[in-house]
């Protein structure tokens, strides 16, 4: 059909590809002048250690300040900068970042950085952690990497070799998301992970789904098994902290105790810690 068409059907597509290329790079020095301009801010949301009724570490949450569109969640912009493989100098810049201000907090508690799927499969991802730990000066076991199971899908030598060269620097790597992916029980015998996080939705449906439920306390069996911490995500309030801790999560994360915060704020929290927590 296409040879049909001829030099017309070139014609008909060559604009709309020089378009996207157009879009792709605007996008590109859009992101590089925001870099520049200081536009991305990392937001910290308290992880609680539910047994020690404690701040246990705060997950880094990336934040674009958009001179037009104001504050830019990361679900608005991250799927599309994935697309461009700037995730992987944006994402450099997160982890350097996180270890920076994790370094300068009082208390020696973890920061968790996200990394995208793109950014996990970059050649330069073990050199840049390995980077930002030793300009930071940030002990190595204080810093810990969410990844998602899309990233296990490429079951292959170099997801498990890039994992174990993470571990050998000292960091610690949770599974983010737990249960949302194409879960496979086996990903948590064949991969070195340190902690499990229980999505959300799980924990935001248990209250009237039982089998959300069942999830809930299956994973934290689970964790208590392969002695692995479980933290439930998306808390948002103290029934949901109940039913969580009486499955078993060692940890909790939401609303119900804490929004992401800029840096700022974040110090002020750290200085009056036990207040702050609410562990029934
Ligand atoms: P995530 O890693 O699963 O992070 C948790 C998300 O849930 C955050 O959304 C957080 O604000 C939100 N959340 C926390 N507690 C509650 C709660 O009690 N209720 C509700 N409804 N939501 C809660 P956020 O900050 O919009 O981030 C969304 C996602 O974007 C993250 O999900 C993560 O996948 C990604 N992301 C964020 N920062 C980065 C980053 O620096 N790099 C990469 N690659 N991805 C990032
Ligand atoms: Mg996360
Ligand atoms: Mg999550
Ligand atoms: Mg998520």
């Amino acid at each position: 059909h296409a040879k049909a068409d001829g030099r017309g059907t070139f014609r008909f597509f060559e604009p709309d590809m020089d378009a996207q290329l157009q879009a792709r790079r605007a996008l590109e020095v859009n992101l590089r002048k925001a870099m520049g301009a200081g536009e991305f801010e990392l937001f910290y949301q308290p992880q609680i250690n539910i047994g020690a009724n404690e701040i246990g570490g705060y997950e880094a949450l990336l934040r674009w300040h958009h001179p037009e569109r104001g504050l830019v969640p990361p679900g608005e912009f991250i799927p599309v900068i994935e697309n461009t493989g700037l995730i992987v100098p944006l994402g450099d810049w997160v982890i350097e970042q996180a270890c920076r201000e994790a370094a300068g907090w009082p208390r020696n508690i973890h920061v968790a950085v996200n990394l995208s799927p793109v950014q996990f499969r970059s050649r330069g991802l073990v050199q840049s952690v390995s980077r930002a730990l030793a300009e930071s000066g940030l002990a190595p076991e204080r810093l810990e990497l969410e990844i998602t199971e899309s990233v296990l899908l490429q079951d292959n030598e170099m997801t498990v070799s890039t994992l174990h060269q993470l571990r050998r620097l000292g960091v610690r790597i949770a599974m983010d998301d737990f249960g949302t992916g194409y879960s496979s029980l086996s990903y948590l015998r064949s991969f070195p992970f340190d902690k499990i996080k229980i999505d959300q939705s799980f924990v935001r449906e248990m209250s009237q789904r039982a089998d959300c439920l069942a999830i809930v306390q299956s994973v934290a069996n689970l964790g208590r098994s392969l002695g692995m911490p479980t933290v439930a995500e998306g808390v948002e309030t103290e029934d949901q902290l109940r039913q969580i801790q009486a499955a078993g999560c060692t940890d909790a994360q939401g609303y119900y105790f804490g929004r992401p915060k800029p840096p700022q704020e974040l110090v002020h929290t750290l200085a009056a810690l036990k207040h702050t927590v609410k562990v029934a």
